[in-house]
């Protein structure tokens, strides 16, 4: 049976690492993908939890070798999806989950139309503002640069399917269980995952 492809995506500061491992906590059966990436790895950061901390020229060669999914550059680094790993978990019939930018989604949406985008929006720009600054792990100017580029990826939320408002981390949980929740009520998932009650009953 077909998982389900979850594309998450918000500005930087939005919390959505905060709400994908509240997810992931409260539902063991999704599989998060990790990315690799160029960028440096952040202090408390470990090579394959976070991302898989690639040189530039490994990044180039995995780019030439057809290795990613999608890959992207955000913010001066380079990011992509291992092609590989979805492909074996999506066969087992997994719920996998990218958490990647609007550019990323746009590549994984054209060959996976069927993928569940979501897309985290902070409740002000104030707001936003405030919590990148309040993250005190990257210099000042990577943080102007990324409120800058908060407002670019924030212009992609139309193409997403679900928008979640992260006011309160609580709330905001609940209605991303909910999506999830949603997805698997789909009729062609139920239909598989209940064909003996659908044959008796029809
Ligand atoms: P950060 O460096 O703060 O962890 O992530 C910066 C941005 O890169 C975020 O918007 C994040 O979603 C995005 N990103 C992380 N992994 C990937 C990936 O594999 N592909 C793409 N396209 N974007 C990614």
């Amino acid at each position: 049976m077909a998982g389900h492809l979850y594309i998450i995506t918000a500005p930087s500061g939005a919390g959505k690492t905060t709400l994908v491992r509240l997810l992931l906590e409260n539902d063991p059966g999704i599989r998060l993908s990790i990315s690799c990436t160029t960028r440096a790895p952040r202090s408390g950061e470990q090579d394959g939890r976070e991302y898989h901390f690639l040189s530039v020229p490994d990044f180039l060669t995995r780019i030439e070798s057809d290795d990613f999914l999608e890959w992207a550059e955000v913010h001066g680094n380079y990011y992509g999806t291992s092609k590989r790993w979805i492909e074996a978990e999506m066969a087992t019939g997994r719920d996998v989950l990218l958490e990647i930018d609007w550019q990323g989604a746009q590549q994984v949406r054209k060959l996976f139309p069927a993928a569940i985008g979501v897309f985290i929006l902070p409740p002000s720009l104030d707001e936003l503002a405030k919590r990148l600054s309040g993250r005190g792990t990257d210099a000042v100017e990577i943080i102007a640069r990324r409120l800058a580029a908060a407002r670019d990826e924030m212009r992609h939320v139309g193409e997403f399917d679900y928008v979640i408002i992260n006011d309160d981390l609580q709330q905001a949980l609940v209605d991303l269980l909910s999506v999830v929740r949603a997805s698997r009520l789909h009729y062609a998932t139920q239909r598989q995952r209940h064909s003996r009650l659908f044959a008796t009953l029809l």
